[in-house]
């Protein structure tokens, strides 16, 4: 089983040079077996996911299987890039779990994303045939895996995920603000995890500086990791506007803090 990071940056793609080491692909994360492939979040990252899946094996067989934790454009933005979604012989299933408003509909998001005035081939159009699934519970189980969602704090909700696969727990918590403390429901969904995979968009000095943005520090991440009592935490979703060598430093005050931390790039590969 492998775990790979597709894309790590937060709020929008970047290509600068100087950006290269963690990468500017938005957000995306896959879990792959043999069998099946779980996807979290298709920002930017999606469409190398795609194009590595669509050519260098034949996963006819495989499901794929997208979770989102919430639908900011970083979130999305590559859904229309992701190469096997065009193929008429193959099948996704796109799933939310917990979310249970009124108002939402998973399906609309999507047709939204491209209408006409957005993108010039429409969601009915791609070809590959989309099993949408729209869960009030927040659970999701198939014969290997159990999956279990919990709302965290973010501008139009958000939500964690906490993997459990063949004998491991992965949980993500991506576009999470901590309000008065660390959230006991990041903690709870993150607790004995193998691997915690953490936001943290800024840094505890330009934290104080944007409240209500939604975001964590560096620091909030390994205070979950320590009270979840975390194994490993990789921190994601980097500033657009921190370069490869302030992550680098983060990286190094990181570690003052937690052992087992480590700053996530795109194209990382975690064998579990
Ligand atoms: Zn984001
Ligand atoms: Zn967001």
């Amino acid at each position: 089983m492998k775990l790979k990071f597709y894309g790590t940056r937060g709020s929008i793609p970047i290509c600068e040079q100087s950006f290269q080491k963690y990468g500017g692909n938005t957000t995306c994360i896959a879990l792959c077996n043999a069998k099946n492939v779980y996807v979290f979040d298709s920002g930017t990252g999606i469409r190398n996911l795609g194009n590595e899946y669509f050519s260098n094996h034949n996963h006819s067989l495989t499901n794929v299987i997208l979770f989102f934790s919430h639908f900011h454009w970083d979130h999305i933005q590559g859904f229309p890039f992701f190469l096997p979604a065009y193929d008429p012989s193959r099948e996704f299933t796109i799933a939310t779990i917990g979310r249970n408003d009124d108002y939402f509909d998973l399906k609309a998001i999507f047709e939204n994303q491209m209408r006409k005035e957005f993108f010039p081939v429409p969601l009915e159009k791609m070809g590959a045939k989309f099993n949408f699934i729209q869960e009030e519970t927040n659970l999701f189980k198939n014969d290997e895996v159990k999956i279990i969602s919990s709302e965290h704090n973010h501008p139009g909700r958000a939500f964690s995920y906490r993997i459990a696969i063949e004998g491991k727990i992965i949980v993500f918590v991506t576009d999470v603000e901590h309000i008065d403390g660390i959230d006991p429901r990041v903690v709870a969904i993150s607790k004995d995890a193998d691997i915690l995979i953490h936001e943290a968009q800024y840094t505890p000095e330009e934290l104080v500086k944007h409240k209500g943005w939604g975001h964590s520090s560096w620091m909030q991440a390994i205070e979950v990791a320590k009270l979840a009592n975390v194994k490993k935490l990789f921190i994601t979703h980097h500033d657009p506007d921190h370069d490869d060598n302030f992550l680098d430093k983060i990286e190094v005050e990181c570690k003052k803090h937690f052992l087992n931390v480590e700053l996530a790039k795109d194209n990382l590969e975690v064998e579990l």
